[in-house]
């Protein structure tokens, strides 16, 4: 069996469905399915609107709901099934649960509101793609993603149980792939849920690591990752127009590039499949028959410098109120703000005064965090900066790259060269 992943961009409107259907049907048959959706579209951030008007500016839901609700009656509208009364059926149930959550008061629990409203666009895509296929006659069955990926209480960046889940998927997916009524399963990524069948989530962009997480349980032959791109290329095209597509990659390799900010895999993809030797194809959904990228186990054939621009970043420089030396002991009270903060460290550096973190901005937790740091350390920080990682680089290319811009931090190691630059 494969595990296909289609991201919220493959299927934002009808076209995408239909290619998704598409897909689908040159697939051979007879070979069992398990299909992971997104969202479809940006809706993962209108539902982060929706979350902000629940907490904080009710009047604003009613307008943001309506949008979800058009966006999705748009596409069903544009699939011009002779009859959608079934697929609208489904979805308008979908809404009202929804709706009474909204209705309610907020729990307080800010992370917790965030994935029970949020889960709710991967919730509607995949009963949409899935109602709408058995009606063209792509036999398949829905799964619940909540009741198949157990996680831990940790809302929005759920811990995976893996004992559980394996137990879970092989119950429900493992037996319906085994049986001849329908050879598909679709499923929804980003999503799991607690023992207690709350929804949880895995962290942005997260729906390859579910992919990754149904291919691992059930030995998968292969992951397919489609996407609006030929493949993984060694830069982004907005930065780079002339970024080449690496054909193969080893595992290990991937696994820096998605680490440093390649945005194409999600981080935690990779080390399941590394560890079953899963090999991961990332392919264009708009031309299948082209070969995208593999990343296996092979060995790296060609060292490609790879670019990875991360911007909006701030630098934080943390200081010992007394100008003492950074020691053992602040790092580790340093450090255990950072996380509890949940903050996410790009890059970090010490010197003899100071510690200095690179991380991406995200506007109440920097501020947190701060706050937090001021108690005990004088901070200074500088915003709107920006991390440029590059694997396999030579000198003359970081000179070109940092050709007029100020370098605030530098690192480099034997493969890669990170730069914070203004
Ligand atoms: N829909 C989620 C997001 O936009 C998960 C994903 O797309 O992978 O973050
Ligand atoms: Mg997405």
């Amino acid at each position: 069996m494969k595990v296909y992943k289609f991201g919220g961009a493959s299927v934002k409107n009808a076209d995408g469905v239909r290619n998704l259907e598409k897909i689908l049907r040159s697939h051979n048959s007879q070979e069992r399915l398990v299909v992971v959706i997104s969202a479809i579209g940006k809706t993962t951030n209108l539902l982060e609107q929706v979350l902000d008007a629940y907490y904080y500016d009710k009047s604003k839901l009613p307008e943001l709901t309506a949008t979800l609700r058009e966006n999705h009656y748009t596409i069903v509208r544009e699939l011009e099934l002779g009859d959608n009364s079934l697929i609208m059926n489904r979805l308008n149930e979908i809404f009202a649960l929804l709706d009474k959550v909204l209705a309610g008061p907020h729990s307080g629990n800010f992370d917790y509101d965030y994935d029970r409203v949020v889960s709710f666009g991967e919730i509607l895509s995949t009963t949409l793609i899935s109602t709408y296929l058995n009606e063209v006659g792509v036999r398949n069955e829905w799964a619940d993603a909540r009741l198949l990926i157990r996680t831990d209480h940790n809302y929005r960046e759920g811990k995976v149980d893996w004992e559980v889940s394996a137990r879970l998927i092989q119950e429900k997916v493992g037996k319906i792939l085994q049986g001849d009524e329908t050879h598909i399963v679709i499923t929804q990524g980003f999503i799991g849920g607690t023992e207690e069948m709350l929804p949880t989530t895995l962290g942005r962009e997260g729906s390859d690591y579910s992919a990754a997480i149904f291919a691992y349980v059930l030995g998968a032959e292969s992951v397919t990752i489609w996407k609006d791109v030929p493949g993984l290329l060694n830069a982004d095209p907005k930065f780079f127009p002339d970024a080449v597509k690496l054909e193969q990659i080893p595992y290990e390799e991937a696994i820096e590039l998605a680490y440093y900010g390649a945005s194409v895999i999600h981080p935690k993809t990779l080390k399941p499949l590394q560890n079953k030797q899963i090999p991961l194809f990332v392919k264009p959904f708009l031309h299948p028959e082209e070969s995208g990228s593999r990343i296996d186990a092979g060995k790296m054939t060609e060292r490609v410098p790879c670019y990875i621009f991360k911007t909006n970043q701030v630098l934080i420089s943390i200081y010992p109120k007394d100008f003492s030396f950074i020691a053992v002991e602040n790092l580790d009270e340093i450090f255990s703000i950072i996380s509890k903060n949940k903050i996410k460290i790009n890059l970090m550096q010490n010197s003899a005064l100071s510690f200095s973190i690179c991380c991406d901005n995200k506007v109440h937790k920097i501020e947190k965090l701060i706050t937090d740091l001021s108690v005990k350390y004088k901070v200074k920080y500088n915003l709107n900066i920006e991390l440029i990682t590059i694997r396999h680089y030579t000198d003359d290319i970081v000179n070109k790259v940092i050709k007029n811009k100020d370098v605030l931090v530098e690192q480099r190691s034997r493969a890669t060269v990170q730069l914070v630059t203004m």
